[in-house]
């Protein structure tokens, strides 16, 4: 079976359940079990997913017949050197997950920041040879990067078969993340699509009562997080949902999510819309992401992804999330938010005005801690 799944839930691979700092195999094992006995196929990995292809291997691939799943993996780019080809690491995969072929596979996370990584190594010609000779079946990229990126790459490349995008009801006009517009370009361009973090990490799946109401007027009984899900499996394009599922009671409530999929109904569209607009009033810096400022920093702060983070924190309170986003951030070369000297370059750049120099100050107090 390597065609598109029936049902339209997807097992994400990338938090599994743990043991110390290990994957606990045999707690993924009952997940795995309760997944496919429900009816469902589609499972996601990633090379760079830490033990996560070995874990595919030990709780699908040598306990379940081939016919039984489907597997997604995908290659990553920025691991490759002319020592490592594509080739050695698409080995690597099959070795790792115990299978002859991907039913899907991908290109991870392409988006401006990795240049032309993916295509300096040969990896679109790589996939579509591997296509050619059964070892690929449906090829795709995952991807994180603005609109016009994605209008380039599907022009330049009518051989992809799907884009995985980040989608939820928050983010789907938000000009960092472009739910909506890379949405209707991936389903301008007839590509399927898979969604990731239709939960927002997480975020949609804690929301205060207040900010909830409008749904539970509905459904009183009904998750926060099965209102997000069942608004990406809305959607036409949409494929595949996926969830990264790491609890039982999280895993059976998704499993009765799409076991029979009901798609939002105008009322329930009106319930998401009113959400929506109760997450987004709380007031956060109004920063557009234009990187107009982060040139002439002579500290190096990455000053939008700051914000990002802070915003985070100020939408939807305390979260390990956007900790983890500032501290990659950090990794990736930004001076801390309180490394500002408070030279005023920055607010002079702005095209929103914003008061750069306040607001690191109060990021930094959460940030920086
Ligand atoms: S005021 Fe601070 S953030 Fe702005 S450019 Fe100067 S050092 Fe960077
Ligand atoms: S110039 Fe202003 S709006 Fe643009 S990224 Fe910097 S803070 Fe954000």
């Amino acid at each position: 079976m390597t065609d598109w799944p029936e049902k339209k839930l997807g097992f994400g691979l990338m938090r599994l359940p743990k043991n110390g700092d290990d994957i606990d195999i045999d707690a993924t094992c009952r997940l795995v079990d309760e997944f496919l006995a429900a009816g469902f196929t589609y499972f996601d990995t990633a090379y760079v997913y830490q033990g996560s292809e070995d874990a595919f291997r030990k709780c699908v691939a040598e306990r379940h017949p081939r016919g039984s799943y489907t597997i997604a993996t995908k290659m990553a780019g920025w691991k490759l050197s002319p020592d490592y080809t594509p080739a050695d690491m698409f080995a690597d995969q099959l070795a790792r997950c115990g299978v002859e072929y991907f039913d899907y596979y991908l290109l991870h996370s392409l988006q401006e920041s990795r240049g032309t990584v993916y295509e300096d190594n040969g990896c679109f010609d790589f996939c579509q040879k591997m296509k050619e000779e059964g070892k690929i079946r449906h090829f795709g990229f995952s991807f994180h990067g603005s609109p016009e990126l994605l209008e380039k790459l599907l022009t330049d490349h009518p051989e992809v078969d799907f884009v995985q995008l980040q989608i939820n009801y928050v983010d789907w006009e938000n000009n960092a993340i472009w739910s909506g517009k890379n949405y209707e370009i991936a389903a301008a361009h007839g590509k399927k699509v898979i969604v990731m973090e239709p939960v927002k990490g997480g975020f949609l799946a804690s929301l205060s009562p207040e900010t909830a109401a409008p749904f539970t007027a509905i459904h009183p009984d009904a998750s926060p997080a099965s209102w997000a899900l069942r608004f990406a499996g809305s959607l036409p394009a949409v494929a595949v949902v996926l969830s990264g599922m790491n609890a039982p009671a999280q895993m059976a409530d998704n499993v009765a999510t799409f076991g029979d999929f009901q798609p939002l109904t105008d009322e329930e569209q009106a319930a998401i819309a009113k959400v929506r607009d109760n997450i987004l009033s709380v007031p956060t810096v109004p920063c557009t992401a234009c990187r107009y400022c982060t040139e002439g920093c002579p500290m190096g702060i990455f000053i939008p992804d700051v914000f990002k983070a802070y915003n985070m924190i100020l939408t939807f309170g305390e979260h390990n999330r956007p900790h983890f986003y500032y501290s990659g951030q950090l990794a990736l070369g930004s001076g801390k938010a309180s490394d500002c000297i408070q030279c005023g370059q920055c607010e002079a750049a702005c095209p929103q005005h914003i008061d750069i120099i306040e607001q690191l100050q109060k990021a930094s107090a959460v940030l920086d801690v």
